[in-house]
């Protein structure tokens, strides 16, 4: 008798809710931190030129070390150190995972943060211990020190700003996990474009210290490409498990590009920063929301009708992200991307639509 998934598939896969992607289109889409801005006119088709002439019928170049190089540049990774890329960081995220996994292997990260850490932990056959943030979403050293003791993780993650709630950890906190973890530390900064500060400079004095950007969140998010900057004697391992081409011809192409238009991207960061300042304090002027300060390209707030408000909000062509009941810490709240002017205006006027 063949068997079914109930005897063949994992307890805990089968257990699993799998990762729901709502359907967007036609909206504002203001769920996903994604950045409006397309690219102008002139570097579109200098892409588009690159990928006609792109060898798609020869494997990628495995080791990307055009791409690499041009990323040491633009990143200004100091000397010495190394870089792994991902389809994504999701995929950094799950390579280094599953380089960990050790029968009763242990990952550790705050609660509420972004739910891949501990879904990717689950995938891999690790345990995670999630451990709460203090009730206004900062780091709770004490706490996060004693679980590390505890639990010896053979894994931290820590995500800087930390999504879903915006804001960066206070930096002596941080310094006081790092300083208690008996393995890895991983800093994930896939919102550095908007809150400038950066573990990179301290990589050489860490050596168990790694830190991991994505393309996503500044204009890239469909190319899928994630990094990770640390000491090779780490990476070297970790690269292992990278599947041979993870990163595809065409990634690599358009990443090299995008990569020679700093200033255009630095412009683009502005703008969402800018427009993250009107729609944070028209969010405070609103007497049905609270907002959480951010220093991400989002912005997480408190509503009393959390699940209709989203609804609402839904059904006037506008998707924002609905967290309530995804954890305790998160009852209320919703989070809404910084877009584009117009598509922010038409958020907020949704949002005065809202029935009471
Ligand atoms: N880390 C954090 C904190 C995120 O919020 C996200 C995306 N939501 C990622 C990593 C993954 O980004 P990507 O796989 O697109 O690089």
């Amino acid at each position: 008798m063949a068997k079914g998934p109930e005897e063949i598939i994992r307890d805990e896969i089968r257990a699993l809710a799998a990762y729901h992607v709502p359907v967007s289109e036609g909206m504002v889409k203001l769920d996903a931190m994604e950045n409006p801005y397309p690219l102008p006119r002139p570097v579109r088709e200098r892409i588009a030129t690159l990928v006609a002439g792109a060898e798609i019928n020869r494997y990628p170049d495995a080791g990307a070390a055009r791409l690499k190089l041009r990323l040491q540049e633009a990143l200004e990774i100091p000397e010495g150190l190394e870089l792994l890329l991902g389809n994504g960081s999701d995929e950094i995220i799950q390579m280094l995972m599953l380089a960990v996994a050790r029968p009763g292997a242990t990952v550790l990260g705050v609660e509420p943060a972004f739910v891949m850490f501990r879904l990717i932990a689950s995938f891999c056959g690790l345990r995670f211990v999630g451990v709460p943030l203090r009730p206004d979403f900062s780091l709770d050293a004490e706490r996060t020190v004693a679980a590390i003791e505890q639990h010896q993780p053979a894994l931290v993650f820590i995500a800087y700003p930390n999504n879903p709630t915006g804001n960066l950890f206070d930096a002596a906190a941080i310094d006081r996990v790092i300083a208690a973890a008996p393995g890895l530390v991983v800093i994930d900064e896939a919102y550095h474009a908007f809150a400038e500060r950066t573990y990179i400079h301290t990589l050489r004095e860490n050596v168990n210290l790694l830190v991991m950007r994505t393309l996503s969140k500044s204009g890239f998010a469909g190319l899928r490409l994630g990094l990770l900057v640390g000491a090779g004697t780490w990476l070297a391992h970790v690269d292992k498990v990278r599947l041979p081409y993870n990163v595809g011809v065409l990634t690599q192409l358009v990443a090299e590009e995008a990569l020679q238009h700093p200033a255009l991207l630095d412009e683009q960061a502005s703008a969402i920063k800018s427009e993250r300042a009107r729609l944070y304090a028209a969010l405070e002027r609103e007497s049905r929301t609270t907002p959480f300060p951010s220093d991400a390209n989002f912005i997480l707030f408190k509503t009393a009708a959390a699940q209709s408000t989203f609804d609402a909000l839904k059904g006037r062509g506008v998707l924002i992200k609905n967290l309530h009941g995804s954890h305790p810490a998160l009852e209320g709240c919703l989070r809404v991307t910084v877009g584009r002017p117009d598509e922010n205006d038409r958020f907020l006027e949704a949002l005065r639509e809202v029935p009471a």
